[in-house]
């Protein structure tokens, strides 16, 4: 089975993504235009990404002191994608865009996630561009991110440093006023910027003429202290090359150096760098100190960030899930050629008889079936939150309107979104090593990369124990539990659906049962009001949370492919009801081991003394 079609089904059957054109944004879109990008993006994907995917892995950025090299095969892809439009291609017209619904944005985004997830860094582009759209003034918006939606500069996103990751209120990076007249600089308050910056991606190369960096520094107050906590986080636009205010470059290096690269484990076609911010390397106008511009009010840069965290973190559980469909798809072609061994039975005793191909293994098709069901579930997952982010820009507004219920659900659903692919389709990478045997465990085969690429996903943009955190401690609990009843409403209503389909009724009433566990689950963590006791598990807590949503979508993508025009007696179809029976019998019984902990707040990791382990 090829993937255009389930991202068809998808988007076209199960999201109605047509019905998008009624709203005026979207009003010069239909199918026939959807498809051109679609088609396209998937053409780029084939021929520039997925050649280069070993290539990148294998030919590591390199620097010679002067320059990060990477292979030519990067170049031509950035070439390739910035030349397609799409990385302004949910901007407005004036500016440059397509106006393109962010679903279909992120289902396009999907070919370029399986055939070579790390060969660009684009998502970091446009996000960084659509941050200055939302908070930078015209000037910076003229300068800096038209010229990254074009595809001429590059950016990038600074938060992390080597003792703040996890933590960003303890960043430490200060930015001070640049002299007099610092605040009538035309391109923002100009302040000079010291300190580390580490992990940054795509921190240095020579893709682009210039990178935008932009970075987490805090203002010092008026005794030259730095203010504790996130309070204090202000936001500059830090340019690698000094610019104009035409956009011209002035032939000046702004005082950013490459401190060096992190050699990784995987997701290797992108740089990784540490970089020092104003250590005199490159002095500006004779004096050291990194210029920056300030976006938006001083002390609110993690809010600005924040903006970008909901469409950044579907980008990463597209990256996730998309990587394990890419391994599905290695280890189904594999298992349909391997012959190895004979049938249980009788049947299978004479050795003379040739032996069967490793797809006709019960064992086998468990692994294909997991990953199966992992990965288009969390496909379905990504594109349904695309679909919400439409709903918020778009959707009627006001409280309680579709808009304001797409804004909570998001905020609810995002943590799932981020970190559930995270776990589950590097599960499913996993699978797919072991579908291949020692074959799977050597670098003649793809399925190797995929695991190490994946493996980054519960790592960066929030880890999972952040997420898990994130989500018990504040999402569910956020407008006096509101979202975490909007998202049980919509999943009692497919319950309700599906529940009058006889094939689909014991799925529905578990789905129920499930969401039920989940809330009396989510009381009894809290119902001591000690955090430390409710937060303890909240890990266990998200990977139920997490499987029980993933249930609701497999029993609504169910109940679509049999109803009406989507009802087709195809093997699609088929496949696609096997992986929800999958999901129902083998996945959502797990959540009663992850939630009895939670129920009990159950203290054995918690509590167990630093010097016993
Ligand atoms: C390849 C790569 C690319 C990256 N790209 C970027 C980038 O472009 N820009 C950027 O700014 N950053 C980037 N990062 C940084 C990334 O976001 C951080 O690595 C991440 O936030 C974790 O920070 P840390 O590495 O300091 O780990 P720590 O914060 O030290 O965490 C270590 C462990 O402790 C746990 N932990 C920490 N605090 C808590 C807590 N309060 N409660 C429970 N558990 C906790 C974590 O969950 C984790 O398991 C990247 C990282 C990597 C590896």
């Amino acid at each position: 089975m090829s993937f255009r079609p389930t991202l068809d089904f998808l988007l076209y059957d199960w999201l109605d993504a047509e019905s998008l054109n009624r709203r005026s944004r979207f009003a010069d879109h239909s199918r026939e235009t959807f498809d051109a990008v679609l088609d396209t993006c998937e053409r780029i994907a084939r021929e520039k990404y997925a050649p280069a995917n070993r290539i990148v892995d294998t030919q590591e950025p390199r620097f010679d002191g002067e320059r990060v090299i990477l292979p030519q095969a990067t170049h031509d892809a950035h070439a390739a994608f910035a030349a397609s439009g799409m990385l302004s291609a949910a901007q407005d017209y004036e500016i440059g865009g397509m106006q393109l619904p962010y679903t279909v944005q992120a289902a396009a985004n999907s070919f370029f996630a399986m055939a070579s997830v790390s060969i660009g860094s684009n998502l970091l582009t446009s996000g960084n561009a659509n941050l200055l759209m939302v908070h930078g003034t015209p000037m910076q918006q003229e300068v800096f991110a038209k010229n990254e939606f074009s595809g001429r500069w590059a950016g990038t996103m600074c938060l992390s440093e080597p003792q703040a990751g996890s933590s960003l209120s303890d960043v430490a990076t200060r930015a001070v006023p640049d002299g007099n007249g610092f605040d009538a600089d035309p391109l923002g308050p100009r302040y000079r910027l010291t300190g580390n910056k580490m992990w940054i991606s795509s921190g240095d190369h020579e893709l682009t003429e210039n990178i935008v960096h932009i970075v987490l520094a805090k203002i010092p107050d008026a005794e030259g202290k730095l203010v504790p906590g996130t309070r204090g986080i202000s936001l500059f636009i830090v340019p690698k090359r000094m610019v104009d205010t035409t956009g011209a470059l002035t032939g000046e290096r702004n005082d950013v150096a490459l401190a060096g690269l992190n050699h990784k484990l995987g997701w290797r076609g992108t740089t990784n760098t540490l970089l020092n911010f104003g250590e005199g390397r490159f002095p500006v106008n004779g004096k050291s100190g990194a210029v920056g511009y300030l976006v938006g009010q001083p002390g609110k840069g993690l809010h600005c960030m924040f903006h970008m965290m909901n469409e950044a973190r579907i980008g990463i559980g597209m990256a996730a899930s998309m990587l394990g469909m890419a391994g599905y798809e290695a280890s189904l072609a594999y298992a349909r050629q391997r012959p190895q061994g004979r049938p249980v039975g009788p049947a299978g005793k004479d050795a003379a008889k040739p032996q069967v191909r490793i797809i006709e293994h019960a064992d086998v098709r468990r692994m294909l079936l997991a990953q199966k069901s992992y990965c288009e579930g969390a496909l379905a997952l990504q594109l349904y939150c695309a679909r919400l982010v439409d709903e918020q820009k778009t959707g009627p507004a006001g409280p309680g309107g579709a808009a304001d219920d797409a804004r909570l659900l998001l905020e609810v659903l995002t943590p799932i979104a981020k970190s559930w692919p995270s776990e589950w389709c590097l599960e499913a990478n996993s699978l797919a090593i072991q579908v291949l045997g020692g074959y799977g465990y050597t670098r003649d085969f793809p399925v190797e990369q995929y695991w190490r690429d994946n493996r980054l996903n519960m790592i960066h943009e929030g880890t999972h124990g952040i997420q898990a955190a994130d989500l018990l401690g504040r999402k569910v609990l956020m407008e006096d539990g509101r979202g975490l009843r909007l998202l049980a409403d919509r999943i009692a209503d497919t319950a309700r659906r599906a529940g009058a389909v006889p094939s689909l009724a014991d799925d529905a009433r578990a789905l129920v049962d499930a969401t039920a566990r989940v809330q009396s689950a989510t009381v009894a963590a809290w119902s001591t009001g000690d955090p430390g006791a409710a937060l303890a598990n909240a890990v266990p807590y998200m990977q139920a949370f997490g499987h029980t949503v993933l249930a609701w979508i497999w029993l609504d993508l169910a109940h679509r492919s049999l109803q009406g025009d989507a009802a087709r007696a195809d093997s699609a179809t088929v496949g696609r009801l096997g992986a929800a029976s999958y999901f129902f019998r083998y996945e959502l019984p797990k959540i009663g081991a992850w939630l009895r902990v939670v129920e009990t707040r159950e203290p054995t990791c918690a509590e167990l003394p630093e010097e016993a382990f």
